[in-house]
């Protein structure tokens, strides 16, 4: 008889163990499936270890409770690999989650093996594998064509494919793989090296999704197991990513003039256009050469929201407390909601003060390409939204059309950062930032880097004759300057400091804890009480009875056997700083109250205890240990908002 600990394969409440025992008549290895009778589901699990019962007699008794046996063997054989469990296990740590939740979207599509010709064929050693990390699909399918060795990985490629590329790799016979994000949780044989390509693109994280993990922290931690090397590319990198990683240090800023306008200055001289009339003269000089243009603003719509001039109402979604973006469908006006996709209709007159002076205010994509269209009715102009291109072969369809320059003018959001490279080959364009104003203003402390990573890829795109304008309302800011000029030392420096100085990351891991219900004054409350008992927790500074961590790697019975002291708790004052509970940027969302609690934990020595290290994460956990299971944890959230 042997009792064999088993991870279940979905998620189960933090508060119970996550790796649970049951009888076996036989021994499984590390990574069989079975199937496991959890309460009154069946659910599948992942063999983590076996003992002999007679060795564990003592504990089975003390425990009082009767072990139940496993229901069925799905595959005898080990399906999932020691290094995938061990990941797995990892981020169940890591995200504050059931290592389940990676288990399943580590397994095959198909559990049993594709049929072998010859059932003795044993394969050859498997090669040295190496890993290439593509934030979008279009992108990882291009740079696999043609290369025979290589495997393509994403979410979109047919069932049949994924099974038998996901097999190919178990047996080591797939020396290369590129793929988008969910090429981490594959079974490696024998990784030596990972890269992520441009790894400060926002594909990178989950977003769809909780655990919203982050292709960097799995990679960093594969590349641990496997001995592996991490190699990180990317065109202006993140303060975060510079700060650690050497692999970083090299990248280039064009040093191509730039101008700001000073968009203050063209109001005074009576020029009310959302385009200087530097920006105007330079799109005409292009134009006359025959040269394009690129015209990039971060807002899609026609304006950011609508507004009266009297009462300084605004039209906002009922269902989110964020105001309506105005945009024109088939050319009538329409209010949309960004966060919900609620849509109204724009009013005549303000419905708070009958005033009929209630206009639009702020600029978007829609808005720009029609004042271009009036200022420049010769010019072939498109745009590139997600409005008008929502998936990447619309996307696609639109940058070609630009490379056979069969557009003058391309209006376009962030969406074109997907597309650098294929820009980049042709012969350049003029480009000019309608607003750097609308980067800036977030209440975020990633707002900077963003600002500055937009400003310098922007520049680098840029082959205007004479200069890269960039229009805004502040013109003598520090990240605006530091980026026209492509001065990355000096922005780095300013911005390192501050971070230090307020201990966001690199210094600190920040965990946001977010809290939604119907109920105004319950959500509130809710938040307020979260925090003032985490306050209290640190303020004790004592550690938890009972620990409720139990994602590490420690069987239910394993667990009893082993008297374990519980981790010294997140203690000093100056360790952990807990935010009061807050009312998120947009206070309503989707019908719901949202609430916030912003954690920094310190990171006290870069080198020896990483944000990666397993003290600092049971230290951390013995905190997160107190949150209850209706709020999200989000870890390395990509804002603060
Ligand atoms: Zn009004
Ligand atoms: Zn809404």
């Amino acid at each position: 008889m042997k009792i064999i600990d088993i991870i279940p394969v979905t998620k189960i409440p933090l508060a119970q163990p996550q790796i649970l025992s049951y009888f076996s008549i036989s021994g499984l290895p590390t990574g069989a499936l079975v199937e496991i009778p959890l309460g009154r589901r069946k659910e599948i699990g992942v063999v983590f270890d076996s003992h002999k019962a007679a060795d564990l007699k003592m504990e089975i008794k003390k425990a009082g409770y009767e072990l139940r046996p496993i229901a069925k063997i799905i595959s005898g054989q080990p399906i999932l690999t020691g290094q995938q469990i061990k990941l797995a296990l990892w981020l169940g740590q890591y995200y504050f989650c059931s290592p389940g939740i990676f288990l399943k979207m580590m397994m095959p599509k198909k559990i049993t093996k594709p049929k072998l010709q010859n059932p003795n064929y044993k394969f050859p050693k498997p090669k040295l594998q190496k890993l290439f990390l593509i934030p979008t699909m279009t992108a990882a399918q291009k740079s696999a064509k043609g290369h025979e060795d290589t495997i393509v990985w994403h979410s979109n490629l047919p069932k049949k494919q994924l099974e038998e590329n996901w097999w190919r790799i178990k047996n080591g016979q797939a020396p290369t793989i590129v793929g988008t994000r969910s090429a981490v949780f594959l079974p490696f044989q024998n990784l030596k090296e990972i890269t992520i390509e441009d790894e400060t693109n926002p594909a990178h994280r989950s977003w769809d999704m909780f655990p919203h993990y982050h292709v960097h922290e799995v990679a960093q931690k594969l590349t641990e197991i496997f001995g592996a090397k991490l190699i990180l590319k990317s065109g202006i990198p993140s303060v975060e990513s510079f700060y650690f990683s050497p692999s970083l240090k090299r990248f280039a800023i064009s040093d191509m003039l730039s101008a700001i306008v000073d968009m203050r200055a063209e109001i005074k001289d009576g020029n009310f256009s959302i385009f200087s009339r530097a920006l105007q003269e330079a799109i005409t000089k292009a134009l006359a050469q025959k040269k394009q243009i690129i015209l990039f603003i971060n807002r899609r719509g026609a304006a950011n929201f609508v507004l009266c001039r009297d009462c300084g109402y605004v039209s906002k979604c009922s269902n989110c407390d964020a105001p309506f973006s105005y945009h024109l469908l088939n050319g009538k006006p329409i209010l949309l909601c960004h966060r919900c996709g609620h849509k109204d209709t724009p009013p005549d007159l303000c419905p708070k003060c009958q005033s009929y002076r209630i206009k639009t205010v702020g600029v978007g994509t829609q808005k720009v390409e029609l004042e271009a269209k009036k200022l420049f009715p010769q010019a072939k102009i498109s745009r590139l939204d997600s409005d008008v291109a929502s998936t990447p072969a619309a996307q696609q369809e639109i940058i070609e059309g630009f490379i056979k320059k069969e557009i003058d003018i391309l209006v376009t959001t962030q969406i074109i950062f997907s597309w650098l490279d294929k820009i980049k080959s042709t012969s350049g364009a003029a480009v000019a930032i309608i607003s750097a104003d609308t980067l800036l203003h977030l209440p975020d402390f990633h707002s900077g880097e963003r600002t500055f990573q937009t400003i310098a890829l922007l520049k680098n795109l840029s082959r205007l004759n004479e200069k890269f304008i960039i229009q805004t309302y502040n013109p003598k800011n520090l990240v605006i300057n530091a980026a026209a000029k492509g001065d990355w030392q000096s922005f780095y420096q300013e911005e390192i400091e501050a971070r230090k100085l307020l201990s966001y990351p690199p210094f600190s891991q920040i965990v946001k804890l977010t809290f939604r219900h119907q109920d105004p004054k319950r959500s509130g409350q809710e938040a307020k009480i979260l925090a003032a008992k985490l306050t209290n927790v640190i303020a004790r500074s004592e550690a938890p009875k009972q620990s409720r961590d139990n994602t590490t790697p420690t069987g239910s019975l394993a667990s009893l056997s082993t008297s374990r002291s519980g981790p010294r708790p997140f203690g000093a004052r100056d360790d952990v700083q807990i935010s009061d509970a807050l009312p998120a940027f947009i206070s309503r969302e989707k019908g719901k109250y949202v609430w916030n609690i912003i954690i920094k934990f310190q990171i006290t020595n870069s080198k020896s205890q990483t944000k990666m290290s397993s003290e600092f994460l049971l230290r951390r956990n013995s905190l997160l240990q107190y949150v209850p299971s209706n709020w999200e944890i989000d870890v390395d959230p990509s804002d603060l908002l």
